[in-house]
Order: C-alpha cells, then structure tokens, then sequence
C-alpha cells in the first residue's frame, strides 16, 4: 500500500515527486514510457511568465510565484546531481512587427509596470545594441526578465533526486485504469498489477482523460508542436527572441532552440516539412543568422491544452483521494515548481495558500456547455 501513487513521468509528476519526497510518504511513480520522454522534453525551457501571460489571467500569478522559484530549485538540482541545467536569465525580447503588435506590447508594458515588474519598451534601435543580427523587419519590442533553462534534462533530474529520497519509479509500465470503490480512489491497475494507495494524482498530461471514468472526462485535448535546433559557428545571442508565431532560444554549445508550430487535435507525433518550412522562415525573418546555422535535429510533442486554457489542478471533491496536475498546456515546465509544491501542500497540509478555484477540477461539471 502506497500512500501516493502519481500516473506519469513528465515534468509535472517529476516535479510532484520531488517535492513530495521531502516527507516521510511512501511513493510509487508509474510512467508508461521513460521519465521525461513526451512533451517534456519537447519543451523550449523558457519559463515565461511575463510573455506567455497577461497579468490579469488568473494563472499568471502561479506562473510568477513557480519562475521566482527556479533559481533555487535549479542550484538545488545541480548541487545534488552534479548536473546543468544551465539556466539562462538575460531575459525574453517579444519583438514587434507591425505597428499593430507595437501597440500590443506597450499595454502588455503598461500592464506588467504597474505591478511593479521589470519590462523595457525598445526602439529597433536600442534592440540592436543588445543583440547583433536582428532583422530591420522587426519595429519594436519589450525586454522582460523570463529566464530559460535547458528543459529535457528537468524531469530526469527531479526524478533521481526524488528517487534517491526514496520514490520508487516504474517506467514501461501503462496505467490502465483507475481503482474506484463506492466513489472513493483505491489505487490504479496497470500493465504489471494492482497497486493500492490513498491519494493518486493524475499527471498523465495530453492522456489524462484516458484513465477517467467517462462521466469525469475533462475538456483536454493536445496540441502539437514541432520545434528544431540550430548549430552556428559561433554564439552571439544572449537573449531568447521571441514573437507570436516563433521563438529563438540560444543554448550551451553554439546551439538555437527554434520552436514551436501548433496543431490543435493533432496527436501524431510526425515532423511535418511544411510546419517546420513555416517556422523557419518566421525564425529568419526576426533573426537572419539562422541562416547560418546547421541542422542539428527536429522534434514534436504533445501539449496538454484545456478548454479554458486554465490547468486542471486540485482535489476532485467528487471522488475522494484523486488529484488532477494536468492541462499545462506551454507552460508546464515554468508551471512544474509551482505545481510540485501545491499538490505536496494539499497531500501533507490538506490545503494550498494559493487560490485553486480558477484551476478547480469539477469546474467544467458545473457548467450546462462547454464551448467549443
Ligand atoms: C514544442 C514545445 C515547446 C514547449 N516549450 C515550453 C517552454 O518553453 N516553456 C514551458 O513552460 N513549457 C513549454 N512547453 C509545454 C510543456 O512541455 C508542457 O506543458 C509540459 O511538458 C507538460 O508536462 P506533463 O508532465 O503534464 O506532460 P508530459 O511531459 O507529456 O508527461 C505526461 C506523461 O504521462 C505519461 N502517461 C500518460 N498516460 C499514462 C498512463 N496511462 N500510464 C502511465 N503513464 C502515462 C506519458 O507517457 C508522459 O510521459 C512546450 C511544449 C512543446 C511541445
């Protein structure tokens, strides 16, 4: 008997288990492939709260409580494994295009000044004399402080800390279903058995529904996203470049994270040419030093999107002893700190400071149409 049994070894149930492991809980981990291996390290790494949110979403003040928390859950991380995770905090420049775009970021500028957040108007003057190469296309843009980090190594590395505090992690190993008696969570059946615990959490992202009795279905769907890297002969971007419909984020050894196309419904992993054709030209049309630069590889990944692009994260007040940790959508590796040490608060403590009624996992129920 466990006393928690988290489904899936992504970033989010990584980072779950990490915290957790903290205390004296007996733990299992259950990931049907290898820890990390979906949209997890598909992921860009940047942990952009202040270009990905607008500061009155109801998740932008998660997304800014879990990014302030990264530099010590990253020198934490290093210390203990010896690894990098090589976060990069120069900031995120949102670049404009259009006089349309440049009016967009002086109220996103506006917004993100008056509480207090730094973030920088710039004329394409003053980008230049931050990052040599932009394209004269680009009219404007804001400097903000979002850092980034190298994601596919975040979920393996919380997983060995966590297991070297005890967590037992099963990989190859599929949940099947759900163990429910009298409307309360028992345990999970999988491919290798029946485990029983008390508290399950479901962090299966874009999959989650498939462990869900029907009548508890939540309105996920996945959105795939395509993304390449770059090497150049030498590195002269510092700062991650980012626009609506491309980013560029400089990593260790010469190379350029372009990403990410995407593609609602879609759940075949396949690289199209013509998605990564689309963002490669938007990627040379902001930064003509890609140009230059040698394939290194192409990938795709699966984000978990719901309908009112929220997180499904809480306690289910309908079925004793399950939680939802899922629907992260592009953010979940800059939501993953916050999300490890709500649900560790809600499994110890019974309760999380932060307000989860926006993030609430019976929301949808209550509701007579979801719209479409
Ligand atoms: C191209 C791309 C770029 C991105 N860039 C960023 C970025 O820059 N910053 C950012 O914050 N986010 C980014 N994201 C989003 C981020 O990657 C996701 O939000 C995050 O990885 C979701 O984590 P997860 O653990 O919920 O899902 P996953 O990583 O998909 O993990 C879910 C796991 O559950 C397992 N599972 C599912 N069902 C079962 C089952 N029945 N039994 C056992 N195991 C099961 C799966 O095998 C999988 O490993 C990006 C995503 C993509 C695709």
């Amino acid at each position: 008997m466990y006393d928690v049994i988290i489904v899936g070894g992504g970033v989010i149930g990584a980072s779950i288990a990490y915290h957790l492991s903290r205390f004296q809980k007996r733990i299992l981990v259950i990931e049907r492939d290898k820890v990390g291996s979906h949209a997890s390290s598909a992921a860009a790494g940047m942990l952009g709260a202040q270009v990905e949110l607008k500061p009155d979403n109801p998740l932008f003040h998660l997304a800014r409580a879990s990014q302030l928390r990264f530099v010590d859950l990253v020198e934490q991380l290093e210390n203990v494994t010896e690894e990098k995770l090589h976060l990069n905090q120069n900031g995120i420049i949102r670049l404009a295009r259009t006089d349309e775009e440049l009016m967009e970021l002086a109220e996103l500028h506006q917004a993100q000044s008056a509480i207090g957040l730094s973030s920088q108007l710039l004329t394409y003057d003053q980008i230049c004399n931050r990052v040599r190469g932009v394209s004269p296309a680009v009219k404007g843009g804001i400097h903000v402080s979002d850092g980034q980090l190298e994601a596919v190594r975040l979920a393996p590395l919380l997983m060995k800390v966590a297991q070297e505090r005890g967590v037992e992690v099963y990989e190859n190993t599929t949940v099947l279903s759900l163990e429910i008696h009298h409307n309360e969570i028992r345990g999970v059946n999988t491919t290798s058995g029946q485990y029983f615990a008390e508290t399950v959490v479901l962090a299966g992202g874009a999959w989650t529904n498939d462990l869900l009795p029907d009548e508890y279905h939540i309105p996920l769907y996945p959105v795939k996203g395509d993304a390449f890297s770059l090497r150049l002969p030498e590195m002269e971007l510092m700062h991650t470049l980012y626009t609506k419909d491309c980013y560029i984020v400089p990593k260790s050894g010469n190379r350029l994270l372009v990403g990410a196309t995407e593609s609602p419904y879609e759940w075949d992993p396949v690289v199209r040419m013509e998605e990564l054709f689309k963002l490669f030209l938007n990627a040379s049309k902001i930064y003509p030093p890609v140009l230059d630069g040698e394939i290194e590889k192409t990938w795709s990944g699966i984000r978990p999107q719901t309908k009112d692009g929220l997180p499904y994260l809480g306690l289910d007040p309908d079925l004793p002893g399950l939680i939802y940790a899922t629907g992260h959508y592009r953010n979940g590796i800059l939501l993953s700190a916050i999300t490890g040490e709500i649900v560790t608060d809600l499994i110890v403590h019974g309760k999380s400071s932060f307000d989860l009624q926006p993030f609430a996992p019976e929301r949808w129920r209550n509701k007579h149409a979801i719209s479409e």
